[in-house]
């Protein structure tokens, strides 16, 4: 099937049998046990990892859930994966990555490649989960990995320059160890990581999976293997996503397609016409950007819906522009279906140490489902 039929259908294949169209929203914090064996069996199973027994009992819901279940099914298959483990958030998600390879395998040392998120920038910058790290660029990783890496974690297009990075020349450096890539802002629509030899694919959902700035929740698509080793993490620390959440993150996949794919043409109008603008230094797009290793076409089938721009006025010009705007929300967050506008060195990458932070000067939009002749006027009134 394709991306489009997958996204409306995926992860629903046993609504028919119980007599359903729609998702079913399943509550029940604790479930009924066939008997105290098959409980136990349920449990053990459940709590190492593994996935409902036959005739068995989901036991209880930080263990497993069938709503949650449900989109997690859905996503793995846009994602071209075997399984998908959902989190609470998206950095719930990336915790327990990092607990599931590093900690737990007792090889506590990562490989970051920058630029990322800034909340990943800083958990691993802290060693708050007891990890010890080493920033490198691209090239890099293959003399950053050592004997104790456990994980490799990268980001593409890179958090908020929208820089490209190809995934199958980190993965190929990582060489045994397991790499990560947040592809939060390229969403499975146009870039599945482990079609690149990524071993998982994270998002943060609240982005573009969710789609309405409504819902906060992440996910990591990876092997069954893998997924076995999240889980247990996911239910010792607590951290699944709830079912409302899983439910509307799964209806949010149906129009996943058609709405990454108009952001993404408003976003093209958006990021030529400010190329034109005297106030605007220089455009961090997808496809205006260098791109020595062919990543555009090749890995990521466009350019996606984030724009970034330096303004020639620098941080004083990039309060201007988010005061003035009208349209567009002065917010952080992305991959809604409305625009927002914001100021990285400020915000999403103020816990970022000094020399990775970006310029003061940077603004990011995320762009949204309204029409870019409006979106462009509002810009130029700001500018
Ligand atoms: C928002 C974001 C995260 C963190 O996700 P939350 O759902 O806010 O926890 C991680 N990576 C990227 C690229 C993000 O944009």
């Amino acid at each position: 099937m394709t991306m489009d039929t997958l996204a409306v259908h995926a992860g629903r294949e046993d609504l028919t049998a119980l007599g359903l169209h729609a998702l079913p929203i399943d509550l029940s914090t604790t479930n009924p046990l066939p008997n105290i064996e098959k409980g136990g069996d349920s449990y053990e199973t459940l709590a190492t990892g593994g996935t409902p027994i036959e005739g068995g009992s989901n036991v209880y819901a930080r263990l497993w859930n069938p709503t949650v279940a449900r989109f997690e099914s859905g996503l793995a298959q846009l994602e071209h994966a075997e399984a998908a483990v959902a989190f609470a958030s998206g950095m719930a998600a990336l915790s327990a990555a990092i607990l599931a390879f590093t900690v737990s395998t007792n090889k506590r040392h990562v490989v970051a490649v920058r630029p990322l998120y800034g909340g990943t920038d800083h958990l691993l910058a802290t060693g708050l989960l007891g990890t010890e790290v080493t920033f490198c660029d691209a090239s890099d990783v293959a003399s950053a990995v050592r004997e104790d890496t456990g994980l490799v974690i990268m980001e593409t297009p890179a958090n908020p320059t929208l820089e490209l990075v190809s995934i199958s020349r980190v993965a190929t450096q990582a060489g045994d160890v397991p790499l990560l890539v947040d592809n939060t802002f390229a969403t499975p629509i146009l870039q599945n990581p482990l079609d690149h030899g990524a071993a998982m694919s994270m998002h943060s959902a609240t982005k573009y999976l969710g789609g309405h700035g409504d819902v906060i929740g992440g996910v990591i698509a990876c092997s069954e293997a893998h997924a076995q080793m999240l889980r247990p993490i996911r239910a010792i620390t607590g951290a699944i996503l709830h079912p409302l959440a899983a439910y509307l993150l799964h209806r949010g996949l149906t129009t996943l397609p058609l709405r990454v794919r108009a952001q993404q043409a408003n976003a093209v109008r958006v990021a030529e016409w400010l190329g034109t603008q005297d106030a605007v230094e220089q455009v961090y797009f997808p496809g205006m950007n260098a791109d020595p290793d062919g990543v555009l076409g090749a890995q990521m089938t466009g350019p996606g819906a984030m724009v970034a721009i330096k303004l020639k006025g620098g941080a004083a010009a990039a309060e201007r522009l988010t005061g003035a705007v009208q349209i567009f929300t002065h917010a952080v967050s992305l991959g809604g279906v409305d625009s927002l506008i914001e100021n990285p060195a400020a915000l999403t990458h103020r816990p970022v140490a000094g020399d990775a932070k970006p310029d003061a000067g940077i603004v990011r939009m995320s762009i949204g489902l309204e029409s870019p002749e409006d979106l462009i006027a509002d810009l130029a009134r700001g500018l």
